[in-house]
């Protein structure tokens, strides 16, 4: 174990689904390695949702890509373990994770509504995911499409229609209706409300929560919006620079961030009470993911740094229940 590395097993359960075990994405460019995802560990229990929180480039979405291996050449996974109901994913083969996606995990992608086929009415993208991963006939598959819209709100009287006939707010619901086809039991949601005006936008998170408890599901969901976050999900991890800076649950992160940026994240969201205020942004930059500090990855940017951030990478602490990598939280 690195010293840096979150001290996994203290807080696996029967209950774990999905553990994620020091994990390392780099992607190998002309200029040098970038360490998109550099040694992060966090665990979800059977039917919780973890969200994902962090500024655009601080390696959410090629994290929450690398459990279905979807990171694509020039990166790879380089180190680390994806353990599924007990089963490692990094050693798997092409084949065997062509298989297990959308049957066990299913992803909903960022800008999902310009995933779907436009020269393809919807019942046959439905069924097409079906029939790979099941085997039914084509009338069973159509008839499941059916009870998928129905599922997400859609009439299936809506069944031959295009995407160029939906809303965006309607091609997500089809998407989520894809994805959730075969019944997975795991869904990455990236960013699942990105474009979508506020009153679809709560509709999106109504159905979310709804096909949560009713398939059992157990998820990953990833937002720049603290507020998705906070009504979906039961724990959250902060990334900063390729890591994870602290976990809790949703309500003591936000009530109580203790690693300093997950104190700049949350300070810069406008607060609820404040109504629409504008969001502010947290002074400097994240790190170039090529050369990142030495140190603690914040260190540039932060307002507590000492001698040691600059020198020494933080290790990760347990402290009222949250997991915290920084040198001022000592357990
Ligand atoms: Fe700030 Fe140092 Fe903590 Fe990093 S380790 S967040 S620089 S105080």
């Amino acid at each position: 174990m690195t010293k840096h590395q979150t001290p996994n097993t203290e807080h696996q359960t029967p209950d774990t689904l999905l553990e994620i075990e020091n994990l390392k994405v780099h992607i190998f460019t002309k200029k040098g390695i970038v360490k998109a995802v550099d040694g992060i560990t966090f665990d979800i229990s059977r039917s919780e949702t973890l969200g994902l929180i962090g500024e655009s480039g601080c390696g959410k979405t090629t994290a929450a890509l690398s459990i279905i291996n979807l990171v694509r050449p020039p990166g790879r996974i380089t180190g680390g373990k994806i353990i599924f109901d007990g089963q490692d994913l990094v050693p798997m083969s092409n084949y065997e994770m062509r298989r297990l996606r959308g049957k066990e995990i299913s992803i909903v992608r960022q800008e999902a509504q310009n995933a779907l086929n436009p020269v393809m009415n919807i019942g046959k993208q439905i069924t097409e995911m079906i029939i790979e991963h099941e085997n039914v006939t084509k009338a069973a598959a159509w008839e499941r499409a059916r009870s998928q819209l129905n599922l997400v709100g859609i009439s299936d009287a809506r069944i031959r229609s295009y995407p160029h006939e939906f809303s965006g707010g309607m091609k997500q619901r089809v998407m989520i209706s894809i994805a959730t086809s075969c019944n997975p039991r795991f869904l990455i949601l990236d960013e699942p409300t990105t474009g979508l005006d506020v009153i679809v936008q709560r509709q999106m998170l109504s159905l979310i929560n709804n096909l949560k408890i009713k398939l059992s599901l157990t998820a990953i969901l990833i937002s720049h919006d603290l507020s998705v976050i906070a009504e979906t999900c039961d724990k959250v991890a902060v990334m900063y620079g390729g890591k994870i800076m602290e976990q809790a649950d949703t309500l003591s992160l936000y009530k109580n961030p203790m690693h300093p940026y997950s104190q700049a994240l949350i300070g810069a969201y406008p607060s609820l009470k404040e109504g629409k205020k504008a969001l502010k942004s947290i002074p400097g930059a994240p790190p170039r993911p090529i050369s990142p500090p030495p140190g603690c990855r914040f260190e540039p940017r932060c307002a507590y740094a000492m001698r040691i951030c600059r020198e020494e990478e933080p290790l990760t602490v347990r402290k009222e229940g949250h997991l915290v990598a920084c040198h001022l939280i000592s357990d």
